[in-house]
């Protein structure tokens, strides 16, 4: 039914269906534009914003699209197939493949509730093939208005000590949702470019803003940049300022260590181990596939009387 290989690029055998396969393959389906979970294929099924961000990321690529909207179904040899939301970055899906089976293939999830992305759905279903990225019961996030009132906390404090606070983050989907949380707190937000021509993607979908100023221009409260080499050579002059990266591996005590910044706030757009836990509750799938690089998420379902296999990943 499902094989993979060791990267692992996972496909659905009976129709031959790609599930963010980075191998070129006939045909995939993308679940959202995170670099890890795009390849170039002849067709790609794809929602529409991640369709945009695609184009930008990868210049070149030929894939003929099939842009579906969300719970809008399409068919494949005899399998009915949909997406639906993830909760993820704007445009992340999971994909239902209905067929004697129901099988769902969920992408990166996100359960709580973000300010730029849309809500997740759970589907019920007999197989389900899931990331678990922070599949170790250690990964426990504080709640999100604890999470709001730190990084609030942490912007007063190091404005006080007039130091420029400079916030790090993935280019695509935490940069966005950092802005959009810095400006509901009410900060303003200086960025740079490749942040903000994906901001202006989800405008286009309707995401409200405030607006942000560019480098170039007077700076705001706060810098949010990308988390690169790139962009730590371009803070390194700035004497007084208090570096903090988004990440959920801030739960790990020597992740400031580890990312060579000031703070790292466990700001994740992913589930943590009790949230991936509430997922397959409401899935009530009979067997589960579990896309992680620790065993223990899967070996906690395997407790807990559910058939579940692990697919390890590296990340
Ligand atoms: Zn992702």
């Amino acid at each position: 039914m499902l094989t993979f290989d060791e990267k692992p690029n996972l496909v659905l055998a009976g129709i031959n269906l790609g599930l963010d396969s980075r191998k070129p393959r006939e045909i995939s389906f993308i679940s959202h534009a995170h670099t890890d979970h795009l390849g170039d294929h002849k067709q790609i099924i794809i929602s529409k914003p991640t369709y945009d961000f695609y184009q930008i990321r990868m210049k070149g690529a030929k894939a003929a699209p099939i842009i579906l909207d969300y719970y809008k179904p399409w068919h494949l040899n005899n399998y009915r197939l949909s997406i639906f939301p993830a909760g993820h970055i704007l445009g992340s899906a999971q994909i239902v493949i209905e067929g004697e089976e129901t099988i769902v293939y969920t992408g990166d999830i996100k359960m709580r509730r973000g300010l730029t992305s849309e809500p997740i759905e759970i589907v019920h279903c007999d197989i389900l093939i899931m990331e678990a990225t922070f599949g170790h019961p250690r990964y426990r996030f504080p709640s999100q208005s604890e999470l709001y009132s730190m990084l609030k906390t942490e912007i007063e404090n190091t404005l006080a000590e007039s130091k420029i606070p400079i916030v790090f983050g993935y280019s695509l989907g935490k940069a966005q949702e950092a802005i959009a949380v810095l400006q509901a707190l009410g900060f303003k937000v200086t960025t740079e470019d490749k942040i903000n021509k994906y901001l202006e993607i989800y405008q286009k979908y309707g995401v409200a803003f405030k607006p942000v100023t560019n480098l170039d221009q007077e700076w705001g409260d706060v810098l949010v940049l990308p988390m690169s080499d790139k962009w730590r050579n371009f803070v390194a002059p700035i004497p007084k300022k208090r570096t903090i990266f988004l990440s959920g591996w801030g739960v790990d005590p020597n992740a400031k260590y580890q990312f060579q910044v000031d703070n790292v706030l466990p700001f994740s757009d992913h589930c943590d181990f009790n949230e991936l836990l509430q997922y397959v509750e409401i899935a009530n799938p009979k067997k589960v596939y579990v896309l992680s690089k620790f065993p223990e998420f899967c070996n906690r379902l395997k407790q807990k009387g559910i058939p579940a296999q692990l697919i390890p990943r590296n990340s």
